[in-house]
């Protein structure tokens, strides 16, 4: 990978190192890190006890982002602003391919987007050309590479057999260009997610974060319209809301690091996992919102919540997941329509 890595950049300086810095004032994000990462790869998604968990699996190939936005968590996850690629992408398949053919779950959703954006690196590590295919071939598991970008391309000539889903995180364009550094417009990433629809590959979409900015409502519903004037609703999957919540110590990142962010000009309440939020009313308030311009166009799209509590859930969606089967097992149940 680091060959391959280096034969797209001919220029890029190299330095070989025994360890990284840690520092996270000293680096300017502009260095990529490639590792060999000894731990696992596979790992349950960290749900907290207090909120309705979907049971994702993360497969992690690297920490850290560079697109830059305001709310990323990754901020105060990682010391270092560094993108940290492992590259030792054996270990990952075989760890995957033990893990997928030992654990006792019936259905996997497995996704690379927690961490890091899942094709920020795409066209460096050609990742998606092992990936893609090795998932093709599993009888009851989905990957889902989450995005901010429209690097797409390489999915292009894949043979996804319908197990990879491919997603993207909305937000109305003003928010995107105010919050999220050099991600994607909001028409480039539809006009990504349409490319990939075209050749075959089922789609996602990620509400989240929800951003509670004056005109909200207005911003949203704009984005809704246009999303369904370029994808189709029947080739998405999920859609998942959950509005902006973040760990207290990154007040400080976004007062120093984005000046011209508006997001803490909100009010916050701690939720039970310690995690600031917006208050309960104005969360259900955009969860009812979103839930009803989204099921006007597709009255039968399968749309969830992220971290949030039964009563948010019956009030805002009508339903608690539990007399569902519970948030993993709706989801899983999708997953296994999709592969039929
Ligand atoms: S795209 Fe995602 S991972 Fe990257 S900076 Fe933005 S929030 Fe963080």
């Amino acid at each position: 990978m680091v060959r391959g890595i280096l034969a797209s950049l001919p220029e890029i300086p190299v330095q070989w190192v025994d360890r990284f810095g840690e520092d996270r004032k000293s680096e300017t994000s502009k260095t990529l890190e490639v590792a060999r990462f000894r731990g696992r790869f596979v790992k349950a998604c960290p749900g907290t006890r207090f909120y309705n968990c979907c049971g994702y699996q993360i497969l992690n190939f690297a920490n850290q982002c560079s697109l830059g936005c305001s709310y990323c968590i990754l901020q105060v996850y990682f010391p270092n602003s560094n993108v940290r690629l492992f590259a030792n992408f054996d270990d990952l398949l075989q760890q995957l391919d033990d893990h997928l053919r030992t654990s006792r779950r019936k259905v996997h959703r497995i996704g690379t987007g927690e961490f890091t954006d899942s094709l920020l690196l795409d066209h460096l590590t050609r990742a998606s050309e092992l990936l893609v295919p090795f998932f093709a071939k599993q009888p009851s598991a989905v990957l889902e590479l989450k995005t901010k970008t429209s690097q797409v391309d390489l999915l292009e000539k894949l043979d996804h057999r319908g197990r990879t889903i491919v997603a993207w995180s909305l937000n109305p364009p003003e928010v995107i260009d105010r919050e999220e550094g050099t991600a994607s417009s909001l028409e480039e990433r539809l006009a990504a997610a349409r490319r990939c629809q075209d050749w075959g590959y089922r789609l996602a979409f990620h509400f989240d974060p929800l951003l509670a900015y004056p005109r909200w409502k207005g911003g949203y519903a704009e984005v809704v319209d246009r999303l369904f004037s370029v994808v189709d609703p029947g080739v998405v999957a999920w859609i998942s809301l959950g509005s902006l919540r973040f760990m207290p110590p990154l007040k400080a990142i976004i007062k120093q690091d984005h000046r011209g962010s508006t997001i803490l000009d909100e009010e916050f309440v701690p939720g039970l996992d310690g995690k600031l939020r917006y208050f309960r009313d104005l969360r259900v308030e955009m969860y009812s919102r979103l839930k009803d311009l989204l099921l006007k166009v597709a009255p039968d799209l399968c749309i969830y919540l992220c971290m949030e509590s039964n009563d948010v859930w019956r009030e805002a969606l009508g339903f608690i997941p539990a007399e569902r089967g519970g948030l993993s097992a709706i989801l899983d149940q999708k997953v296994l329509e999709l592969l039929d």
